[in-house]
């Protein structure tokens, strides 16, 4: 018997990955560095489905049928490589290397065009869902070949998260473009996460709602337009008591929050791409300042914050709803954005609706949102922005009184709402008719000579400052 895949790293990941491969009727070849996790895995869950139990990367290879699939779930970074370098001489050409981590686009890139070079297939795959998804249907984001798709795809839609009947899986464009998606999930991912985070601290701040209360009210907004996995778990933390202190769970946890990497990755990638990306920058700052403890013990004892003394009226918390909505829309939109600036550098073709409907299911931002997003990038007229699809902008229409009302509340009563002020920011600067971008350029020409254009004549200016002050055409800029 040969093995249609073969799968390298079993820890939680990988094993998990390769249950549900087992699960799914595919026989499955069992490869980790130390043997004894593969004889965990065995130990454990043997009886699942077929595996066939390999001890070195070249038993591994040879179990496998051809062209041969081999997937590799190790620890992101150096490792991968260290994997890659060892199967490539055991390889034929056609076989396809599958890295189904969180490695960094560019990383992938690297690592396909060096296996093209040996005409193998090397395919980088976003795989969202944690472990619980990998084992049950995760939403699978796969990059490399289109004709690696052919022999992958069938396998990878099998066990993925299926919404409408439809797998949470399609193939996203060429080399790096499967992880470059799965990074900008996660990115949305810290937005979205913060939005809830901000909603919140207003409701008990501003209007006194104890979590418990907040868990019945995110209960609530889970059955609107804000449906979500993350909504839904927000209710359920907010709603846990702590056993030991009889305190609300969410009191007795440090409110410093950590990161893996994955949301810094989008930023950077957004600022690499000059894609205006800031509620997810915003997010991820957010953490960073949660974690600067000491510096924030200090700001509790000197700086003054003068909040006003103001009261939230009736409305509060269907205003805090709205604003919760227009800002993860807006994030949608910035991410959505950045993968349209991503694939225009790369020159992937990126499907936007299959994106957002591979998103609808398996993965942590999984939303009902996603199935609208899906139909606004489904007609011939693709939006330029997520927020110019009809649906939407009369939906961020309905959302801004309210918006505008939460943002100027929160920033009387010195509650920090980073993410609902930066996309209210963002929504706004796109809407202004001038920008003072006009004035940075005139103190960019003064300061460096950078040029000018002229609202009312083609051409490159530059004005004489240190002179009479005369404009002449630039011939280049700097
Ligand atoms: P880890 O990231 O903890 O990696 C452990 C595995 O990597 C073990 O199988 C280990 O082998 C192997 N490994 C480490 N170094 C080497 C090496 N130099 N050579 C060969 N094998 C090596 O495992 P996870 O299952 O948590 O994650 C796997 C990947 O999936 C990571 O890229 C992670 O970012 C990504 N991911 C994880 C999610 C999660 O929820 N955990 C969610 C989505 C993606 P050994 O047993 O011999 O030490």
């Amino acid at each position: 018997m040969s093995a249609q895949i073969g799968v390298t790293g079993l820890a939680v990941m990988g094993a998990n990955l390769a249950r549900n491969l087992a699960r799914n009727g595919f026989t499955v070849a069992l490869h980790n560095r130390s043997v004894a996790r593969t004889d965990e895995l065995l130990a454990k869950h043997g009886d699942e489905g077929d595996f066939i139990r390999t001890e070195t990367l070249q038993e591994l290879v040879d179990s496998l049928e051809k062209p041969r699939r081999v997937l590799i779930m190790v620890k992101a970074g150096a490792p991968v490589d260290s994997v890659v370098d060892q199967l490539v001489p055991l390889l034929e050409p056609g076989d396809i290397v599958i890295d189904a981590g969180n490695s960094h686009y560019t990383d992938t890139r690297r690592r396909e065009a060096a296996l093209a070079e040996h005409d193998l297939h090397f395919v980088g795959i976003g795989v969202s869902g944690g472990e619980e998804g990998a084992l049950n249907g995760p939403s699978i984001m796969p990059g490399g070949s289109k004709e690696s798709y052919q022999a992958l795809g069938p396998l990878l839609e099998k066990i993925s998260a299926h919404v409408d009947g439809k797998p949470c899986c399609a193939w996203i464009g060429p080399d790096g473009a499967g992880h470059f998606v799965k990074m900008v999930h996660n990115g949305i991912e810290y937005a979205d996460m913060q939005v809830i985070g901000e909603a919140f601290d207003l409701l008990r701040s501003a209007a006194g709602l104890e979590p418990a209360e907040q868990a019945e009210i995110f209960g609530e907004w889970n059955k609107g337009t804000l449906s979500s996995f993350l909504i839904e778990i927000t209710a359920e933390v907010l709603g846990h008591v702590d056993a030991k202190t009889g305190k609300p769970f969410v009191d007795v946890v440090v409110d410093a929050a950590g990161q893996k990497g994955t949301g810094r990755w989008t930023v950077i990638s957004a600022l690499e791409l000059g894609s205006p990306t800031s509620g997810i920058a915003e997010s991820v700052f957010a953490r960073a300042l949660s974690s600067q403890a000491a510096q924030r013990k200090e700001a509790q004892k000197t700086l003054i914050g003068n909040e006003a003394d103001i009261a939230v009226g009736e409305g509060f918390v269907e205003d805090v709803r709205q604003a919760l909505f227009a800002s993860k829309l807006v994030s949608y939109a910035q991410g959505l954005d950045m993968l349209t600036a991503a694939a225009k550098e790369y020159g992937w073709d990126l499907k936007l609706d299959e994106i957002a409907s591979l998103w609808r299911g398996g993965c942590i931002i999984r939303a009902e949102l996603l199935k609208d997003i899906t139909a606004a990038y489904a007609g011939d007229s693709k939006p330029a922005n997520l927020l110019f699809a009809p649906a939407f902008t009369e939906a961020i229409a309905e959302a801004v009184p309210a918006w505008r009302r939460v943002v100027a509340t929160a920033v009387q009563l010195g509650i920090p709402v980073p993410v609902f002020s930066a996309s209210l920011a963002y929504y706004d600067g796109l809407r202004r008719d001038r920008l003072p971008a006009a004035l940075t350029q005139g103190l960019r020409d003064l300061f460096g000579a950078h040029t000018y254009q002229r609202v009312d004549a083609e051409g490159t200016f530059h004005t004489l400052w240190g002179e009479d002050k005369s404009e002449i055409e630039a011939v280049d800029s700097h």
